[in-house]
């Protein structure tokens, strides 16, 4: 039996997990859902903690996780988010963010030149290093002298491994994308083991961009990519770029996965989104085709498949949210897509 952890979250989580869940449930697999509604911005704000020691071991024996979106206004800090996403990343080791970015429809890019528009790339994010990791510090806090400082972590086994696992998933072409004509230690580090990886996967087109020509370039023709590779936080603002090309908050999935495992935690790329959170319009798309993701993932391709037909049916008969400049609610375009299935 295999076992999804399942992580509403708070916002607009629950309500796009709901569909999620029960499209999934709709294929009829032999799957065992163990939910954890309580870890909230609300139990953080009542316990000082939402994801206990106990809950992270239970998640840690299943085989995956689907979660929906974490956060809340009254929480500024960054201590809620830390203690559930950036726990479950770190301690799981999920090195690899997996962002897919495929156009569901010509209409959907805002890139309306019609030869361009077979948008079909992912960027591979490094997940668990970069500035991202945590360290560094602040000296002389709130005076006029504050000292702040963010390192960048660059490990010879966080770079390695994200290459090779770029490589892994190429159908045709890898891109690595840096900036090492100006961070130089960590640059020089990304650039050996690049060419490395390439020379032993000569059968893949690869190319090299520095951060700032790849957004112009991704801009002038994404259909060009296939595979891009890069650290935390070029990967994180390239893969929101490529989302947006391809349609939008409102479909976009995301995986940070342990590329040695196979343990994934899937989640659409969006928030909470306060503003329409409880009104039952949030598209719940980027959520059911996470946990399609999930599903290929796990062994299920055929279902997985027919999970992304159906949302390419209800899309091009506009039975979408609003957001897609339809006018359905969240659930009905849930019920629409299970309908199509
Ligand atoms: P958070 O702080 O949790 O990241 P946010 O509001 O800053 O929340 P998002 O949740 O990503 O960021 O939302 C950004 C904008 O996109 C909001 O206006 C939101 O309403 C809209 N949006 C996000 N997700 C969806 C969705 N699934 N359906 C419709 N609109 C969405």
């Amino acid at each position: 039996m295999t076992t999804i952890a399942v992580i509403p979250g708070d916002g607009i989580g629950p309500e796009v997990v709901e569909q999620a869940l029960d499209t999934v449930e709709a294929l009829g697999l032999d799957l065992d859902f163990e939910r954890f509604d309580h870890v909230n911005a609300e139990t953080f704000l009542s316990e000082g903690t939402a994801l206990s020691d106990a809950d992270f071991d239970r998640i840690r024996k299943t085989d995956g996780v689907l979660l929906g979106a974490v956060g809340d206004a009254r929480l500024t800090h960054t201590d809620y988010a830390r203690s559930v996403l950036l726990r479950l990343r770190f301690d799981l080791d999920l090195y690899v963010n997996y962002r897919p970015a495929k156009l569901l429809n010509d209409r959907l890019s805002p890139l309306r030149d019609e030869t361009r528009r077979a948008i079909d790339c992912v960027v591979v994010r490094e997940n668990t290093e970069g500035l991202y990791a945590g360290v560094g510090g602040v000296l002389r806090p709130e005076t006029p002298y504050e000292m702040t400082m963010d390192a960048e972590i660059n490990t010879h086994h966080g770079v390695s491994r994200i290459i090779d696992y770029a490589f892994s998933i190429a159908r045709r072409s890898v891109c690595m994308v840096d900036k090492s004509n100006a961070v130089r230690f960590g640059g020089r580090l990304w650039q050996r083991h690049w060419r490395e990886a390439a020379d032993r996967h000569p059968h893949l087109e690869t190319s090299h961009l520095y951060v700032d020509a790849a957004v112009m370039k991704l801009v002038e023709d994404p259909t060009r990519y296939d595979v891009i590779v890069a650290n935390n936080s070029h990967g994180d603002i390239l893969s929101d770029l490529t989302s947006q090309l391809a349609g939008g908050l409102g479909t976009s999935i995301s995986a940070n996965i342990n590329g040695d495992t196979g343990f994934g935690l899937y989640e659409p790329v969006h928030g909470t989104a306060p503003d329409i959170a409880g009104q039952g319009v949030a598209n719940p798309i980027g959520a059911i085709l996470s946990a399609a993701l999930m599903l290929e993932r796990l062994g299920h391709a055929e279902q997985a498949g027919a999970v992304r037909r159906a949302v390419d049916e209800v899309i091009e008969a506009g039975r979408t949210t609003p957001d897609l400049g339809g006018t359905l609610g969240t659930r009905d375009v849930g019920a629409a897509i299970r309908a199509a299935l």
